[in-house]
């Protein structure tokens, strides 16, 4: 057992007495009047600490003004450790809790908001596109207790990297982050991984991507994600959005390719959890690619276990439906939230979305959904915090990304 993972059980064997008085206390905060007995724990949080970024990317709009967000309030770093704290009493021991943003490393502070997460015995993940790791911030990232970094690296060609980025420079920035990631990681239990997005520009070097990952003992894993509708773009869920003109380039439009790398992808997760994505997820992305219009769900949408808190102190599960409260409010408390009867009804809504939503493909999957997958596409044994491998299961951020969730909400989430 490495000395990172003893310095994690003495933290939680520290700290176990004050979960548990949390967990005794926790009747009191439910509601009289509403049946709490059905409600589960939450699955998936995300913290979307920022909602702007140093980038210019193609594919997102982070970086724009929010047409919809007018609230400018922020949360103090008190506000986000208060929420942290909360949510120890919500979740089992190992829960993750996202970063994400924008840029997630963009809000001063982070890092703080990730000690007090690590010290509570949770798993820490950061989405960053790497633009601002240099040597120091990659030594106190690393001393920050974090247990994941997901790097953004679309292609191994620096100049489709930019290009799509919108920023000179950015690939050269992202590789060198591994460098001074890797020399300052605590040990091996610190994971690098990298996140990619498939589209017409990176299709034809997914699989290089997939072989760099392999063969670099830095890197533990690579995500692979659809390329969506950007991010604050006009219309969500716009109809045909990757035949707009601004987008056309993105869309993958070679279906016998799109079929060739995907069988290849879902050969290598069969051989092992190099690729993050579950068999079902490839299935359900090359699905997607083939007909985005008919991706429909098939079960009901698994975000009413999710929990977001925006750049802007906003809590929901999905951006779609009600806000439960915010943050930066007198008195909020997230565990009183999650079993309030606003919940209840934000849950409901949920379960009975009929929105044609692709943010489930990349972000917060759970396996088998949305497709019926052959017998021979079930999914390995899962990945989880405890054997070292990425959760596929994450928003949009997530969150192993560091693109938000989809676009236009009021409450818009970043990761
Ligand atoms: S994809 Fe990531 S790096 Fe690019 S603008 Fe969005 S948040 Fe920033
Ligand atoms: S909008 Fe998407 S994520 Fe939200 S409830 Fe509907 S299907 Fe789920």
């Amino acid at each position: 057992m490495s000395s990172f993972t003893h310095e994690l059980r003495d933290r939680l064997s520290r700290l176990r007495p004050r979960i548990s008085a949390g967990f005794e206390n926790l009747s009191g905060l439910k509601p009289a009047g509403v049946d709490t007995s059905s409600i589960r724990k939450p699955g998936f949080c995300c913290l979307g600490v920022v909602d702007t970024c140093v980038l210019k990317c193609r594919m997102c709009n982070k970086w724009k003004s929010d047409l919809y967000v007018r609230d400018q309030r922020k949360p103090t770093l008190e506000q986000w450790k208060r929420v942290i704290s909360q949510l120890r009493d919500l979740t089992d021991e190992d829960f993750e809790i996202d970063f994400g943003g924008g840029e997630a490393l963009m809000l001063p502070g982070l890092l703080e908001l990730v000690r007090h997460a690590a010290d509570l015995g949770f798993t820490t993940t950061i989405a960053s596109n790497g633009w601002l790791i240099d040597d120091e911030l990659a030594r106190r990232i690393a001393a920050s207790g974090l247990s994941k970094m997901i790097l953004s690296v679309d292609s191994l060609d620096p100049k489709i990297h930019d290009t799509f980025r919108g920023v000179e420079g950015t690939h050269k920035r992202v590789l060198a982050a591994i460098d001074h990631l890797h020399r300052h990681r605590r040990d091996d239990d610190f994971i690098i991984g990298i996140c990619s997005i498939i589209m017409e520009p990176t299709l034809p070097g997914i699989l290089d991507l997939y072989n760099w990952v392999k063969t670099d003992p830095r890197l533990r894993h690579i995500l692979f994600m659809a390329v969506m509708q950007p991010n604050n773009s006009e219309e969500r869920f716009d109809k045909a959005w990757y035949d707009r003109d601004e987008c056309h380039d993105l869309w993958p439009r070679d279906q016998a390719r799109l079929d060739a790398i995907f069988n290849k992808l879902k050969e290598f997760r069969r051989e092992g959890f190099l690729i993050s994505n579950t068999l079902p997820q490839l299935e359900a992305q090359r699905q997607y690619f083939r007909e985005p219009e008919s991706f429909v769900k098939t079960s009901t949408c698994n975000m009413d276990t999710a929990l977001h808190v925006s750049a802007v102190g906003d809590v929901f599960c999905c951006f779609k439906w009600d806000i439960l409260g915010n943050i930066t409010e007198e008195g909020t408390d997230v565990r009183e939230l999650w079993y309030s009867a606003a919940a209840e009804k934000a849950r409901t809504s949920i379960r009975n979305c009929e929105d044609n939503c692709h943010f489930l493909l990349n972000c917060y999957f759970e396996a088998g959904y949305p497709f019926e997958v052959k017998k021979n596409d079930q999914p390995l044994r899962e990945p989880t915090p405890g054997n070292g491998y990425l959760r596929t299961t994450s928003p949009t951020g997530s969150s192993c990304c560091d693109r938000g969730a989809p676009t236009n909400s009021s409450t818009t989430m970043s990761g």
